[in-house]
């Protein structure tokens, strides 16, 4: 395959944990993205059998992803590698589930506006575009690819602004899509700009998987532009800890000398990080990195994304597993997004054996009883 397309210096992608980038300008990664199966099966060995279950696939749901990205499998032919599960399409996408659903958190449903998800009395998200530098096969918005919802104009953005500025409980404004720094930087200036001049919001956070997939976007001009605000926090979503690779965090470095406080939200998937020792692992690392695991989201049930799906104790395993055993700065907290708009509700191990009125009796993370003596008020 033609290397310079793709904008590394290795002909081969297999085993390519070792290819280093040779060209960091984040243009030309995306220019050299695999967006077809057929495009990608000049880097990776698929069967013809394979290739055309998986394109078959990709004509339903869309397939974008960087050669950095793909280039972190260390073997994008294992259908088992957890980072080409997360990025390349899958047959079980087709399959259906029973609970599946297109929209499962009824996100449409509090939209007053196509672009704008008004759920808790004083936060909104606002959904700036539909597209990202990778399509993740575990999305949540899934249904946006399969609509192919047109990206909101300017003029949308400003009419989900003026409602955010007529309804003043609204603290927060949480930027998000699709992949908001897929946008031009002006237009992500313009719109951080916008959001900045309504009085009643305090706090802006963007939402964002492009120090994962393509860390180079986090340029200078970009961070020129985000400095400016200094009530801005960004999201982002390792979910392996291979991902935490040393672009992935200089990435993170440059946002964080930005002032910007980092934060992960993690979605817990099969075969991907449903397991404790991969989780301590990447909350660790991310931890020594300044950036704070907040959630680990259970996997919602969206149309082609069923798959990804762990049993929920899974996730409580995993928290129990950490808890009390590593640092309360790596704990996330586990969280499962109610359907239709439910909200998100931490769920996790329970400490609390009983309570009465002379005390509690609770539980330590080495699994010790104990009581608890009450105060009286
Ligand atoms: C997740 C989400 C938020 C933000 O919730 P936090 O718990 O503050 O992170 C806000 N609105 C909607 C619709 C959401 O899905
Ligand atoms: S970056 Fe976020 S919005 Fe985009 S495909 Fe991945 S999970 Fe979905």
């Amino acid at each position: 395959m033609a290397s310079g397309k793709r904008g590394y210096s290795g002909d081969d992608v297999s085993g390519s944990r070792n290819i280093l980038m040779t060209d960091d300008d984040w243009r030309v990664q995306v220019k050299g993205s695999f967006t077809s199966v057929n495009d990608l099966s000049e880097a990776v060995p698929l069967d013809p059998e394979e290739k055309a279950g998986l394109a078959q696939v990709a004509k339903t749901f869309h397939m974008r992803v960087t050669p950095y990205y793909l280039s972190l499998a260390a073997d994008p032919a294992d259908p088992e590698d957890p980072i080409r599960k997360q990025c390349l399409p899958s047959i079980e996408e087709i399959r259906g589930g029973v609970h599946e659903s297109i929209d499962p958190l009824g996100e449409e449903k509090t939209s007053p506006f196509p672009c704008l998800v008004h759920r808790y009395p004083n936060r909104v998200l606002l959904l700036v575009t539909g597209r990202c530098y990778m399509y993740c096969r575990h999305c949540t918005r899934k249904r946006l690819w399969k609509h192919r919802t047109p990206e909101p104009t300017i003029k949308e953005i400003e009419q989900a602004l003026e409602y955010v500025k007529d309804h003043k409980k609204i603290r927060e404004v949480v930027i998000s899509g699709g992949d908001p720094l897929t946008l031009p930087t002006e237009k992500i200036d313009y719109i951080l700009s916008k959001v900045d001049a309504i009085r009643n919001v305090e706090s802006v956070r963007i939402g964002t998987r492009t120090p994962v997939v393509l860390p180079s976007r986090i340029d200078d001009a970009l961070c020129e532009v985000l400095e400016k605000y200094d009530n801005l926090w960004v999201n982002v979503q390792f979910n392996h800890p291979r991902e935490l690779t040393a672009q992935a965090i200089e990435a993170c470095r440059k946002l964080q000398k930005c002032g910007i406080p980092v934060s992960n939200q993690s979605v817990l998937l099969k075969g991907v990080n449903d397991d404790p020792e991969v989780m301590t692992e990447l909350c660790q690392k991310l931890q020594a990195n300044r950036i704070r695991p907040y959630y680990l989201f259970q996997c919602d049930p969206v149309v082609g994304a069923y798959h990804f799906i762990t049993s929920i104790w899974k996730g409580v395993e995993i928290i129990e597993k950490m808890r009390g055993h590593t640092g309360g700065m790596c704990v996330p907290s586990y969280v499962i997004d109610g359907i239709d708009g439910k909200g998100k509700i931490p769920v996790g191990p329970n400490y609390l054996v009983s309570m009465s009125s002379e005390g509690v009796t609770l539980r330590n993370y080495r699994n010790e009883t104990f009581f608890y003596p009450n105060v009286q008020e």
